[in-house]
């Protein structure tokens, strides 16, 4: 499986990092190597010294598809769940300012941590979901999909140009405002709709 993900599609969160509100959606893709399940620690790698968390709903892709169109893409999908896309920030600076890649910042292993997903028959609308990222029982991030500025079928239909979408795929649909450093000894807990989903400990 792989996770394909979105950059900047949540206007707060472009302009924190100043960069520009995109006009066509910016993928980029983790491998399953950084995926992270059921609760497990994540390990800060010794590669960066700015390591960060950007809370994100995800999709899980249900049926396989290529060139998926946008009113179409509703049937590719029939759960969510919440993930951190762990982003080595300092790393991908470096990459930025060169116009390289942004594999190593944000493929790394373990760089996936995901919950368990709930199926969409609970959560009819994906553009009306709230969700929050808690550290040390503090609230960081507070995100509504309807925010996104490419809705979840428009980035199905986009990404699907260019990667076809298989069972277990997931869509990273970005994230809100609000990220920043992860420190060794913090607690990530992660709702969808106040239902607590992901919590786990960063060492
Ligand atoms: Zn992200």
């Amino acid at each position: 499986m792989k996770i394909v993900c979105i950059g900047r599609n949540y206007a707060e969160h472009a302009k924190e990092l100043n960069n520009p509100v995109p006009t066509e959606p910016l993928f980029f893709i983790k491998p399953d190597s950084a995926v992270l399940r059921n609760n497990d620690p994540f390990y800060l790698p010794d590669f960066s010294d700015d390591v960060h968390y950007e809370a994100e709903i995800y999709v899980r892709i249900h049926k396989k598809g290529k060139n998926i169109e946008e009113k179409f893409a509703p049937k590719y999908y029939t759960e969510i769940g919440i993930g951190v896309d762990i982003t080595a920030r300092d790393v991908q600076q470096r990459c930025k300012e060169k116009g390289l890649p942004w594999e190593k910042a944000k493929g790394f292993d373990g760089s996936a941590p995901l919950s368990g997903t709930l199926p969409l028959t609970d959560l009819p609308d994906i553009q009306d979901i709230h969700f929050e990222l808690h550290i040390n029982g503090q609230m960081v991030q507070r995100g509504w999909t309807g925010d996104m500025l490419f809705p979840v079928n428009r980035i199905i239909a986009e990404a699907s140009k260019y990667f076809m979408l298989k069972i277990g795929d997931l869509i990273f649909t970005g994230t809100p405002a609000g990220v920043g450093r992860l420190n060794a000894g913090d607690r990530l807990e992660s709702y969808i709709e106040g239902r607590k989903m992901l919590d786990f400990q960063i060492r």
